[in-house]
């Protein structure tokens, strides 16, 4: 069994990233900005915007952070986002999810300028995505095909399964999976027979949230699995989706 080097690809792309950077510090005059919103303090979010200011920091990108306190109101975080979207130096805008309970998610994503929309998560990049249009692609799935052209898997002609269909991995990863002309099929909580159904693919993505609901013993010799899942279990460990 090889393993797919995720840590050795993200320093590749982080390079690349650099020196994207710098051509456009030069074209521009200043570094390309991103603003993240977190609203509240919830643990994960936490840790995640964290990672992603780091990361910025890391490639040259400025970043600015806009802590909300987790009783902002849908006013207030739209006229947040709406100044962010006028906002001629900031190029990109993350609104960390999940928001609290009483904000309505698609009304802010939907406030964020598609162009500016960096998650791939507005309606419009989402339609760009079916269409087979350029436009903002989420990063998971934009991470996962990577993965697989980093390992130079042949991906046309071959059966990819996904299990998940959230708006944020399941969808997204099976559409570019099918523009890489594999033959796609999505599963989800209501499918029937998914250990049979896992054991003819050539390429599994699992993207469901559920520690191990993947068995090892499902899946085929030689082919290639991609395990999105962050589960932390009773023990205090981190396990994927799939049974390792
Ligand atoms: P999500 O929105 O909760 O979606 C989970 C999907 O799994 C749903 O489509 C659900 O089906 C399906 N599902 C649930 N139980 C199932 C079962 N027993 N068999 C088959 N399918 C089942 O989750 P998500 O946001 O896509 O995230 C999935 C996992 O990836 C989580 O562990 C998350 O932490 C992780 N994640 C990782 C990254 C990363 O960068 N590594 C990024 C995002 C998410 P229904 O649609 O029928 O409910």
């Amino acid at each position: 069994m090889a393993l797919l080097d995720g840590k050795k690809l993200s320093k590749k792309v982080r390079q690349q990233l650099k020196d994207q950077v710098e051509v456009f510090e030069t074209k521009v005059g200043r570094a390309p900005a991103l603003a993240v919103v977190l609203v509240g303090n919830d643990p994960a979010s936490e840790i995640y915007v964290g990672g992603k200011i780091k990361a910025c920091k890391k490639t040259g990108i400025t970043s600015h952070e806009h802590r909300l306190d987790p009783q902002t109101t849908q006013e207030e975080l739209l006229a947040v986002v709406k100044q962010l979207a006028d906002d001629d130096a900031v190029d990109g805008i993350l609104v960390q999810l999940p928001l609290p309970d009483h904000l309505d998610e698609d009304a802010i994503i939907q406030a964020i300028p598609p162009n500016k929309d960096v998650d791939g998560f507005h309606p419009v990049n989402l339609g760009k995505l079916v269409s087979g249009l350029p436009g903002l692609v989420a990063c998971t799935p934009l991470g996962c095909m990577k993965l697989l052209e980093e390992a130079n898997v042949d991906i046309a002609g071959k059966n990819a399964v996904v299990v998940g269909r959230s708006t944020i991995v399941g969808k997204p990863v099976s559409l570019l999976l099918l523009q890489k002309n594999a033959t796609v099929t999505i599963c989800h909580s209501r499918t029937e027979h998914l250990a049979h159904l896992v054991a003819e693919a050539d390429i599994v993505v699992a993207a469901v949230g559920k520690p191990e609901v993947v068995k090892g013993d499902w899946i085929k010799k030689g082919a290639v699995v991609i395990d999105v899942g962050i589960n932390r279990i009773e023990d205090g460990s981190i396990v994927g989706d799939v049974e390792f």
